[in-house]
């Protein structure tokens, strides 16, 4: 069974997010180079329901499906990050590695986890974490994890609403950018910036 170093769990906007900056590390940085990469993603990110228009650098009026699709497109066309539609179910901790277990009865195996699944609800099986309510809003079934800058515990991270940031692209993006240059970190000692010509 392949073993990656990361699984993101969850392809919305702030799992795309870091995958897009973590495939340019891995496709730049000589530090980075074999770095394996998987996202899984249920099919249910919050942006589906919106019609951006306050969004820098999206056209007025993108709906949240061609702007996921956008960043999907971006992320796949550096082809280092694989992408799975799969609802996540359960994560169990063995030894150095999460064994990761789809609806589907599928397993993965990844050395660190970055849970990206937004702020709905908490329902993965198996790890014990330091789930907290949301605190951006009135509504008081939203989750969010306790971390500090973006670290949760060993080998595990978090980004977007889950992290307990405000519910806006630019911002959930930003947390997911912000995990991926901290994991980088964690894995080569190095601040990693990548900037494009
Ligand atoms: C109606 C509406 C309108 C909005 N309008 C705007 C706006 O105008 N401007 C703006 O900036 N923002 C807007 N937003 C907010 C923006 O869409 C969210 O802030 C953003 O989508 C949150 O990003 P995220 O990555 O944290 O979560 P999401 O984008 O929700 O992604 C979480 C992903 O995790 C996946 N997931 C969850 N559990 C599992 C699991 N067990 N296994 C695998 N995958 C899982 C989900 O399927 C989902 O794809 C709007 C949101 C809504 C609902």
């Amino acid at each position: 069974m392949k073993k990656y170093d990361l699984a993101i769990i969850g392809g919305g906007i702030s799992g795309l997010s870091a995958a897009l900056i973590l495939s340019a590390g891995i496709k730049e940085k000589e530090s980075m180079k074999g770095k394996s990469i998987a996202v899984f993603d249920a099919g249910g990110s919050d942006a589906l329901k919106a019609k951006f228009f306050n969004a820098p650098g999206l056209k007025q009026g993108t709906s949240g499906k061609k702007a996921i699709q956008k960043l999907t497109k971006q992320v796949e066309s550096y082809g280092v990050v694989e992408l799975f539609d799969n609802r996540i179910v359960e994560i169990i901790k063995e030894n150095e590695f999460f064994i990761i277990k789809t609806k589907k009865d599928k397993e993965f195996t990844a050395s660190n986890l970055l849970l990206a699944t937004g702020f709905r609800s908490w329902d993965i099986k198996g790890l014990e974490l330091p789930i907290k309510p949301f605190t951006r809003t009135d509504n008081s079934s939203r989750v969010a994890l306790e971390h500090t800058e973006y670290k949760v515990s060993d080998n595990i991270y978090v980004c977007g609403l889950l992290a307990d940031v405000s519910s806006h692209y630019p911002i959930v993006a930003g947390t997911g950018a912000q995990a991926a240059i901290n994991i980088m970190y964690d894995w080569t000692g190095e601040w990693i910036v990548i900037h494009d010509k």
